[in-house]
């Protein structure tokens, strides 16, 4: 039985005050209890995160992470120095890190290669842009995105994970994905795992991510391929990801 799983990722969004409101609320809420909760707040905010979340259910991670161990990578942060914040997620490949950062499949494959040695779980966000999805190419664009990754940590790797499918048109858009549009995708990609490992398949959380809000997740979350979600706008409004997370439980 696959637990849900709903992720709030902040992008770069909030100050000081704001971890340690959402957080404590999050907390009060008691989120966590039959589904697990992730939070993927701007990397400079993660010791504080850290200092909020210790002792509770709720885990939390890095929006990104070097392929690299160390050396001379200015800016960047290494899978090591997340993992001694307690980090216990790092998102790989989302569309923003794709598009504006010329992130390619190569190099989220590797990405994922050194969160899994570091033991620091992956989740790894695919998912086709508008004109892809009205060209009909959605699943040769999704299975593209997840066998670059199957290509350098094979299947029992990619057990490790946890995947996100994020439609790039729905990301930050107020568009949601129907839960028909969703779930067609999300049977798509367990099918595809089931090709190499049909037990892989039936146990990866699939993530549902787009424009989630608080009156859209139950229905998607009630579908029976998506295994949660990945929040961003609504992950800032403390009552909303509350829903949502209550909705995933
Ligand atoms: C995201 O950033 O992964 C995301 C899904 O954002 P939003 O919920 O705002 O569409």
């Amino acid at each position: 039985m696959r637990k849900r799983l709903v992720a709030a990722n902040w992008k770069m969004n909030g100050d000081k005050a704001l971890v340690s409101e959402l957080l404590g609320g999050f907390k009060a809420a008691n989120l966590g209890q039959n589904s697990e909760v992730v939070i993927f707040a701007p990397a400079i905010f993660i010791p504080s995160v850290e200092d909020e979340l210790t002792g509770s259910v709720i885990k939390w991670g890095g929006q990104n992470c070097s392929e690299m161990d160390h050396g001379a990578f200015t800016g960047e942060i290494s899978l090591s120095m997340l993992k001694a914040f307690g980090c216990t997620h790092v998102l790989v490949g989302h569309s923003e890190r794709r598009t504006l950062y010329s992130e390619t499949n190569e190099i989220i494959a590797e990405k994922v290669k050194s969160a899994l040695a570091q033991g620091v779980t992956p989740v790894l966000c695919v998912g086709e842009t508008l004109e892809q999805r009205e060209s009909g190419i959605t699943e040769t664009v999704v299975a593209e995105q997840i066998n670059a990754v199957l290509d350098v940590v094979g299947i029992q790797g990619l057990a490790q994970c946890v995947v996100a499918y994020e439609p790039v048109w729905a990301i930050g858009t107020g568009k949601t994905a129907t839960p028909d549009q969703a779930q067609e995708v999300h049977a798509y990609i367990r099918q595809l795992l089931a090709s190499k490992d049909v037990a892989v398949s039936e146990n990866i959380q699939i993530l549902y991510g787009g424009s989630v809000n608080g009156v859209t997740a139950s229905e998607l979350f009630g579908m029976p391929d998506i295994d949660g979600g990945l929040v961003g706008g609504a992950s800032l409004k403390q009552e909303e990801f509350i829903t949502i997370c209550k909705a995933a439980d």
